[in-house]
């Protein structure tokens, strides 16, 4: 495995009144569906009465025009589009979490990971819970159910809980009456909300999913907030605000996001067009033409191409049809398999020296497949610019780097690097350089840890994804 995997996409709806929330839910959740393709999921109630269907696969895989249709009408809907970074990839992780208790129903979706999930489910399991699952969200449930049983208020149970949950959690949550969107207080996943002219509240983890539900972009959720959405309105709790510093993950606009995303305040596109910018000031290359790696290489090109005045070019025609039933080709024909999912165009690359930008280099493999490629239409030479530093340590907030082994910058210089991709120059952003990515417009204070090692919270080598299928 060669690419980092998105970790996951929320959405939830609050109605003014009873709707088709399932669909709008579909909506939304095909706009974040570049989140997590592994399984899906969506939670309707109608007036207290829960009914929901998830399964594995993509949104319009899994929700048929009837499986849809008999997950109905009501006045709020939840929906989760997975990619697992705590517990496999099974049908029993799929979100939302349904739990029903004494004092009502709660339905889940979360994005993130949190850091004590290891001791939070002893101490759980110690006290009697029963566990379906091997994810962290359903250790969330469960808090959030204790405290709700013993507290008056489901604003007060979720702040209650926020005391006892560490590490990264953009979560929304279905209770009988209202819904709750809540962002850990470092905010290392984004999380939005909009209302839609029908006087809908509409929350998700990026703007491109108002967007896709013709919903009206109000404002980030603050990290630390907690937001209740009912029939009387929306309410702000800021219990946890400022308790922590701020961590957004900076990868979130260097790969996750959609680029018509903004968030926190800035434009995905606008900070991934920035690195390129900088790519072009601090590694300047005599060349022809300048191509982006699909997708997220392509913005940072146009970046780069502005601030050299070297032409942009597109350079690569990615196929859209592979999803993740496409058979690969085996180890032995692995090029092969690089160039279904991706081909270079000769006429942009033949005969030219080239600046080709893309996000980020893992293991190196992909990386010096998509090099080959290049020179194999004819380029002459070929000057590889990354949009993020070097990747030195494991990410424990949500995203799948469990393992400095993976890493290829982990043991080797740049130089050898370039010589193992075989490019002509290689570039990684600068490291200080981060910060600046989102300029003025962003929040401040990002995470950066998988770059430099300064975690924002305590963490632990126990936080592999497979922490509780080894129990
Ligand atoms: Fe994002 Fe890296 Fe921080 Fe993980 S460690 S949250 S990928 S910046």
């Amino acid at each position: 495995m060669d690419e980092l995997h998105e970790e996951c996409g929320v959405f939830g709806i609050c109605a003014a009144a009873k709707t088709d929330v399932a669909r709008t839910v579909y909506y939304g959740l095909f706009a974040l569906q570049h989140r997590g393709q592994e399984s899906c999921g969506i939670a309707v109630s109608d007036a207290g009465h829960f009914r929901i269907h998830k399964a594995l696969g993509t949104v319009g895989k899994v929700f048929t025009p009837d499986v849809l249709a008999s997950v109905g009408e009501g006045d709020m809907a939840v929906g989760h589009v997975r990619y697992g970074t705590t517990g496999n990839s099974g049908s029993e992780n799929a979100q939302p979490i349904m739990v029903s208790h004494i004092a009502g129903n709660m339905a889940t979706v979360h994005n993130g990971n949190l850091v004590n999930a290891a001791s939070l489910r002893r101490e759980l399991e110690l006290g009697g819970s029963i566990f379906h699952t091997t994810s962290d969200t359903e250790i969330i449930s469960y808090i959030i159910t204790r405290e709700r049983i013993k507290c008056d208020s489901t604003e007060e149970a979720v702040v209650r809980s926020m005391d006892a949950l560490e590490g990264a959690y953009a979560l929304i949550l279905m209770f009988d009456d209202k819904l709750i969107a809540v962002r850990d207080k470092n905010g290392f996943r984004p999380l939005c909300y909009g209302k839609n002219r029908h006087g809908d509240y509409v929350v998700a983890s990026e703007s491109c999913a108002l967007s896709a539900v013709d919903a009206e972009f109000v404002r980030d959720i603050l990290p630390g907030e907690v937001v209740a959405f009912d029939k009387g309105g929306v309410r702000s709790i800021r219990s946890q605000c400022g308790k922590a510093p701020e961590a957004m993950c900076i990868f979130e606009y260097i790969y996750f996001a959609r680029p018509d995303s903004v968030i926190d305040g800035c434009s995905v596109h606008r900070a991934r067009r920035r690195a390129g910018h900088f790519l072009a000031q601090d590694y300047p290359v005599d060349a022809d033409v300048v191509v982006g790696v699909p997708d997220s290489g392509i913005d940072a090109a146009l970046g780069y191409a502005e601030a050299s005045g070297i032409p942009y070019g597109l350079g690569f025609i990615k196929n859209k049809y592979i999803g993740r039933t496409f058979i690969s080709p085996g180890q032995s024909s692995r090029e092969n398999s690089v160039k279904i999912k991706l081909n270079a165009v000769t006429d942009t690359v033949a005969g030219k020296r080239v600046v080709l930008v893309d996000d980020s280099i893992v293991r190196g493999t992909t990386c010096a497949r998509i090099i080959s490629l290049v020179r194999e239409v004819g380029a002459t030479e070929i000057h590889v610019r990354i949009t993020a530093p070097p990747f030195l340590n494991p990410c424990y907030y949500g995203v799948d780097i469990d393992s400095r082994d993976a890493l290829i910058a982990s043991h080797h210089s740049v130089e050898e690097i370039r010589k193992i991709i075989g490019a002509d120059s290689l570039g990684y952003l600068r490291r200080e350089r981060l910060p600046e990515l989102t300029g003025a417009d962003g929040r401040h204070g990002y995470c950066q840890a998988c770059f430099d090692g300064i975690y924002k919270t305590r963490v632990s080598d126990e936080l592999k994804r497979d922490v509780f299928e080894k129990e």
